[in-house]
Formats: structure tokens, sequence, C-alpha cells
């Protein structure tokens, strides 16, 4: 039998992965995941696998410990923030940093750039907060970054970093004199951020930091037992975390393992400054060829396009059957756009490598010599 050679058959097949998520990640990363879990030469771990030690054991506590340290490494986290890895995904982030901020006002400010920012505004709600949308780019199906807004008596705004669906990102952060929450579950760890000036941080782990299941938190001490909402459940209150070092209950094992692997992959190969030079050659290079090509056109207003997510649509319907075969014959995939938007959606997170972006680029301007009308 032909015996499997994985980093062979995947440069022979290998797949360009546009996917908005899960996605990605280093395939080191996956091949040190999957050790882990099955070790021909013995289990890493006394003899065991990953997926059958004990939350409570040294080892898994150790890795725990050693992921929570690389997030303070890697985004240089001052030292009065607590980072945890809870459950739930950013989903139910948007409840948990609502009840958790929630102050005297009982009054949030949302600025509302999308699909994801209306969801955290709707689970505010049922925390019982009185939300405000501050600022909105829904009169333009979200293709751009709202930029003026009022505050008044909030107990904090909320922002999303990154607009996965509409492919719009804040390049500058809005200026604001109450607490700021964000979820950066699309683009944490692409590029540098100076977390001081956010008092919670949140982001579902599986568009740049690992495979689905953790969802990481960075919190502000003071903002711990701080709520005007009390008692919050249990599981919800950011404070019973912090207080049981991320490990209130069983935790998404796996999920913090590889978390961890790619963490101190991310560090072993330049850190955030560099995987933020690579993403910005990566999105210079996909948007240069969207400008340039005639076939094509870009739906994000230019000066809020995402780094991560690219939008775009044909400048001819009528093309679709062909371009969609070229993409797919060329080994792309995820390419298609999101039901809300249309037209193509480029996922470009930190492990995808340079050389997919110019395999993209190289199909389209082969499309448009041939297909030029
Ligand atoms: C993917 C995504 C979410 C949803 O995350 P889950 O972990 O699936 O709940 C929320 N916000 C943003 C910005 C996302 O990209």
């Amino acid at each position: 039998m032909k015996k499997f050679d994985p980093k062979k058959e995947f440069i022979m097949s290998k797949t360009h992965n546009f996917g908005a998520g899960p996605c990605i990640l280093p395939q080191i990363v996956f091949e040190q995941a999957s050790k882990g879990v099955f070790d021909p030469d013995g289990g890493q771990f006394n003899g065991l696998s990953i997926l059958e030690i004990s939350h409570r054991s040294e080892a898994f506590v150790s890795i725990m410990e050693e992921a929570r340290g690389l997030v303070r490494e890697l985004l240089e986290v001052p030292d009065n923030y607590t980072v945890l890895f809870l459950q739930g995904g950013a989903s139910l982030g948007f409840l948990i940093n609502a009840m958790n901020m929630a102050g005297a006002h009982r009054k949030a400010g949302y600025i509302n750039t999308g699909a994801w920012s209306t969801k955290a505004m709707k689970e505010a709600k049922v925390a019982g907060l009185e939300v405000i949308e501050i600022a909105s780019s829904s009169d333009q199906n979200f293709n751009y970054i709202p930029k003026d807004f009022e505050v008044e008596e909030l107990d904090f705004i909320h922002m999303t970093s990154n607009n996965t669906i509409f492919g719009t990102q804040f390049h500058d952060l809005p200026k604001v004199n109450v607490p700021l929450v964000c979820d950066m579950s699309s683009d944490i760890f692409s590029k540098k951020i100076d977390v001081s000036k956010f008092d919670l941080i949140y982001a579902g782990a599986q568009k740049n930091v690992g495979p689905a299941g953790a969802t990481l938190y960075i919190v502000k001490n003071d903002c711990l037992n701080q709520s005007s909402l009390k008692p919050i459940p249990s599981y919800l209150d950011l404070n019973v975390h912090a207080g049981k070092d991320s490990m209130f209950n069983t935790p998404p094992v796996f999920s913090v393992y590889v978390s961890m692997l790619n963490l101190r992959h991310l560090k072993a190969t330049g850190a955030v400054a560099e995987m933020e030079k690579v993403n910005n050659m990566k999105a210079s290079e996909l948007y240069a060829e969207i400008d340039r090509n005639s076939l094509f056109k870009g739906t994000a207003a230019k000066e809020d396009r995402s780094k991560m997510n690219v939008t775009f649509v044909l400048t001819d319907e009528s093309k679709k059957e062909v371009w969609d075969k070229i993409w797919n014959d060329a080994n792309i995939v995820g390419l298609k756009g999101h039901r809300s938007v249309g037209g193509y959606r480029a996922s470009m997170y930190n492990a995808l490598e340079l050389e997919s972006v110019e395999v993209l680029t190289k199909i389209m301007r082969d499309f448009e010599a041939q297909y030029q009308s």
C-alpha cells in the first residue's frame, strides 16, 4: 500500500482555502495537533492523548497557562488585564460582555457595522440593557465604517473591529470617553493593537487563533465584578472565570491546545509585527488586482477595506459560470460571498499564504485576458 506522506500530498493537491471560518491554520500546526491526539511513537502526555487527559492534570494546566501567556506576550497585554479562554463562541460573548460591562446607566452604545454588531445589540437587549445604535452603515448595506457619532451617558461602546461578512474594517479606533468593548473575532493577531485602548476584547478562536470551541477574552481587571446586573449566572461571569484562572469548569481542551500551538508558531515566525507585514502584502496584492481588472469591482468603501475579508463582485454577471469554473479548477475553495452581499469573498486569515493570493490574482488576470469584452 502506498504510504501517505502528508507533506508531499499537500503540495501536490494544494487547496487554497479562502473560507471565512472556521479557517485555515498553518500545516505544521495541523501536524503537531494530530500528534497530540495520536502519536505513533507513544502519547505525549504520559502515554496518553490530549483528548483523554484530565483538564486538572499538570500537563493541561501548563498548556492553558502557556496559551494565556502567549496571548499576553504576542499582544503586549498590560498587567492589569486578565486573559481567559471560555466556550460559547463570540455569539455567547455578545451576552457575556453586555452582562459584565453593564454599569450605572444600564445603557450601551453600539456602532452597527453589520450582521455581527446587529446580533450583539440583540443580546445586550436580552441582558436588560438599553441599547443605543450610535452609528450605523446599514443605509449602504454596511459597505463602510461610520465615523461620526455622539456619546451620552453610556456604560460602554461596542464595536466590531472587522466585518467578516461585508469586508470592512476599522483602521483607526473611534475616539470615545467611555469604556470600549470590541468583538475582534476576525482580525485578532492579524496586526498590532493597543490593548490598553479597550476595556474588553473578545474573539471566537476559529478565525485567527485556533479551531472552533474556544473564545478568547481579554478584560481589564477593573471591569471584573463591577456589573450593575448582579448576580450574573456563574458561567457568564468573567470574574468567576478570572478567579479560577480560566479553569472554572472543563475548558475546551483541544481548542485551547491547538490555539497554543498556533500562537507558539506565530511567535516563532516573527510574531504579530511580521504577520501584519505579510497580511498587508496579501491585501494590497489582491485589492490592486480587483481595482486594475475590468471584470471585477470591490464592494467596500476603499478607505474602510478589510485586510482579512475581501469582498468583490463581477462587473458582468453573465460571466459568473465561467469565472466559477476557473477558480474551482485552480483548487480554490471558500470564495463564494456571504448570501447577504452576494459575489465573492476572499478571506485571508493569518495562515493563508501569499502564494495562495498569487494563485488567485493570476487566474483573475488570465480570466480578463481571455474574456474581456
Ligand atoms: C465569526 C464571527 C462571529 C461569530 O462567532 P461564533 O464563535 O461562531 O459565535 C462573531 N463576530 C465576528 C466578527 C465574526 O467574524
